[in-house]
């Protein structure tokens, strides 16, 4: 099978990769396309020291083979993270932060950049049929923009705003924009700006405090 594989210095092109076979509670997936994320970038740069293996996480796929037949033929998009199942995190729903996880392309666990990958089958969601794939593999960095309104309440009147230009901020402020919210966008690049007026004020330079800011630049 071809992929991309981080050998732990590089990405490198291989087409000798096995095929992999579907583990116990795990679902064999035909990927149909994968996107790059920024964290792909890091983790050439060094990000996860340690891992190596075939990398990607965002992926839209057909399954072909899982432990609940239902979902045989379905489009899917999943979830990164795989937990233990036995700690305390992964008995309280929070599996997410599970200190044992693997973490597709990422910690132990092979990506998406590939003609298949397995997964386990409760971290798969079936796209809905009139969604385009080209949409459903934003699932993934819009889930994250979706986190922040579930870890802070953000009010109508509450004024906040949003640093950086980039695509994930272009996500966050979609998401965000939803609340009503008073929001400005600051950035460095007029063009980009101007594709988030629909959503919220844009400016190069900030001249007021805010009471809720989201750094989305990924700058120090
Ligand atoms: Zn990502
Ligand atoms: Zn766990």
């Amino acid at each position: 099978m071809k992929g991309i594989y981080f050998d732990g210095a590089k990405a490198v092109f291989r087409d000798d990769l096995k095929k992999p076979v579907p583990g116990l509670n795990e679902s064999l997936i035909r990927i149909l396309m994968s996107a790059v994320c920024n964290t792909d970038k890091e983790i050439l740069k060094g990000y996860k020291p340690g891992f190596t293996g075939i990398m990607g996480h965002e992926f839209v796929g057909i399954v072909e083979e899982s432990d609940d037949e239902s979902l045989v033929g379905k489009r899917v998009v999943g979830e990164l993270n795989a937990g233990c199942g036995h700690c305390i995190y992964c008995q309280t729903g929070r599996e997410k932060h599970c200190p044992d996880r693997k973490v597709i392309g990422l910690e132990k666990k092979d990506g998406c950049f590939a003609e298949y990958m397995t997964m386990e089958t409760h971290l798969l969601h079936v796209v809905p049929w009139d969604l385009p794939t080209e949409l459903a593999i934003f699932t993934e960095p819009l889930a994250a923009a979706l986190e922040i309104a579930s870890q802070v309440h953000l009010k109508p009147e509450t004024n906040c705003a949003i640093i950086g230009d980039g695509r994930l901020a272009f996500l966050i402020a979609q998401v965000v924009a939803m609340t009503g919210i008073d929001l400005t966008v600051i950035g460095h690049h007029e063009e980009k700006l101007e594709q988030f007026r629909p959503y919220a004020s844009v400016t190069l330079e900030p001249q007021e405090s805010y009471e809720v800011v989201i750094e989305a630049s990924g700058s120090k």
